[in-house]
């Protein structure tokens, strides 16, 4: 799963301008531009369905062929989003038919789960030091699928 947009209520993004301490003088356009960089995917903001992360998911992934895992993903996603024809590409160079899955997963919200436990700095699954925090809770790397996001509906 790949997360690429955040969605966010108005009460959210304002407190997260309070505890990221950006100043108010700055015009709206600016801020969300800042946490757009912050978190690294596009940040909506509005009144229904809020305080979800989207992210989508290549289906099926590994190649049917071969079992290799598509590499790239998000370049694959963006591809096939942006064309007719869903054909996925393997590393070998199979081709199929596939699809793309959207999830709705749940952030920002106070777990109750143990803060205290130490902050993941490294991807479990590829060692990557490319993650990216949404909380202190939810993680996702930026190099593997790998992430520890609670889904809410699948
Ligand atoms: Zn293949
Ligand atoms: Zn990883």
């Amino acid at each position: 799963m790949i997360p690429t947009e955040i969605i966010l209520s108005p009460g959210t993004y304002q407190t997260i301008i309070d505890e990221q301490n950006i100043q108010r003088d700055k015009v709206e356009a600016d801020i969300l531009l800042m946490l757009e960089n912050h978190f690294s995917i596009p940040v909506v903001i509005r009144e229904e369905n809020t305080d979800v992360i989207v992210a989508k998911e290549l289906y099926p992934n590994p190649c049917p062929v071969c079992g290799r895992r598509i590499p790239f993903l998000r370049d694959m996603i963006d591809r096939l989003e942006s064309r007719p024809a869903n054909k996925i590409r393997c590393p070998l160079g199979h081709r199929y038919d596939g699809q793309i899955k959207v999830y709705y997963l749940n952030i920002l919200q106070k777990t109750g789960e143990n803060l205290g436990s130490k902050t993941i700095e490294v991807c479990p699954a590829c060692g990557s030091k490319n993650i990216q925090h949404l909380s202190p809770t939810d993680v996702f790397c930026f190099d593997c699928e790998w992430d520890n996001l609670k889904g809410i509906t699948q």
